[in-house]
């Protein structure tokens, strides 16, 4: 954790500003620390800087018990109320996505395409921006913000973010910080652009999880958001932004939303089952899926087409494991853009299934 990062990070529980206290240093110093603390000037509660990471999980001791043992200054942190509260609402997403993006066969050579075409922002406009990417997994975008020259906060609930450690070891513009999309562990504010791809639905309350990332943007900045679509009303559906390639769909569009409407329904049943599945059995159980995901005509019935199969293995495991999964209308994501004072620049086109995104300006 590089110390300019302290000018931005607040405490996730009643957002007042941090003291470091810095136990050792990465060798070459340069002000990165790899193991410390960090005290809550407000409320006195205290977060461990891990492997260079600051980690805001009440559960951190958990997988870290060494660190608890050789700090005993940490044995304070987080009562047991807390964080069994934590580990009932954040437990299973955390450990499942963990275990998920640990084993994701990336980088792929694909994602600064989708980063561009999902985030809408155009490439040129990232150099010298802070950003945060607000549920970035393993990273693979925070690596191409990071590429386009931003200062990049990669932020995850899950331990995963740690395949970015090398980079951002060599790196003084990227940050990563273990923590909670529905307690950011920032001030108000501090981003040039937020953006947060395919991530608040695996949330509680993605609606929630969207007021507290959307307060993180400066006015004048960028947020931008995609979430998974709902079949909806027809009358909403209807009128769905399709890409160029997908306006053949507009003389079908009725059937398309029935189809969509009735694959939400198995998917939804499905579900019922697949969470309460162990995680890594249910990883086998994708082994089968992801290889009919290459059997033209079938492959349509599962959660992934990709052409690689290694991918198509961790997206039907990404749409079967995670306890939480929400679907929205563009209708009610716009909705949410105007209550949070953002103003709708661009909406994300797309396929058959719908995929509510949106490009949006703070006030
Ligand atoms: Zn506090």
């Amino acid at each position: 954790m590089k110390t300019s990062l302290l000018d931005i990070l607040a405490c996730p529980d009643c957002g007042s500003p941090l003291k470091l206290s810095v136990f050792e240093e990465f060798s070459g110093g340069g002000n990165d620390v790899r193991e410390g603390l960090l005290l809550c000037e407000g409320c006195s509660e205290i977060h461990p800087v891990i492997e260079g990471i600051p980690r805001f999980v009440p559960n951190v001791f958990l997988r870290h018990p060494d660190f608890a043992k050789k700090y005993p200054q940490v044995a304070g942190a987080s009562d047991e109320g807390t964080r069994r509260a934590f580990l009932k609402a954040h437990g299973s997403t955390q450990e499942r996505f963990g275990f998920e993006w640990m084993n994701y066969p990336g980088p792929l050579p694909e994602d600064r395409e989708v980063f561009l075409a999902e985030t809408q922002v155009p490439a040129g406009d990232w150099k010298g921006k802070r950003v945060l990417d607000a549920g970035c997994g393993m990273g693979r975008y925070s690596r191409v913000a990071h590429e386009l020259g931003a200062e990049t906060v990669a932020l995850d609930l899950s331990h995963a973010l740690e395949r970015l450690s090398d980079l951002a070891r060599s790196s003084g513009r990227l940050h990563l910080v273990q923590g909670n999309l529905l307690s950011p562990p920032f001030r108000d504010k501090v981003f040039d652009i937020v953006y947060s791809v395919g991530v608040i639905h695996h949330t509680p309350s993605a609606r929630e999880a969207f007021r507290k990332i959307s307060r993180l943007a400066r006015s004048g900045g960028t947020l931008s958001v995609w979430v998974y679509g709902a079949a909806g009303k027809f009358s909403d559906f209807r009128t769905n932004p399709l890409r160029p390639g997908r306006a053949g769909l507009k003389p079908v569009i009725f059937w398309v939303w029935l189809t969509v409407k009735i694959r939400e329904f198995l998917s939804d049943v499905l579900r019922l089952f697949t969470v309460r599945i162990p995680g890594k059995l249910l990883y086998l159980l994708c082994y089968p899926l992801a290889f009919l995901g290459a059997v033209p005509g079938i492959r349509y019935l599962t959660f992934s087409a990709h052409p690689l199969w290694r991918v198509r293995l961790q997206e039907n495991f990404d749409w079967l494991t995670p306890p939480y999964q929400s679907h929205h209308s563009k209708e009610e994501l716009g909705r949410w853009f105007e209550e949070e004072g953002c103003e709708v620049v661009k909406v994300l086109p797309h396929g058959f299934v719908p995929k509510p995104g949106i490009l949006g300006r703070k006030k």
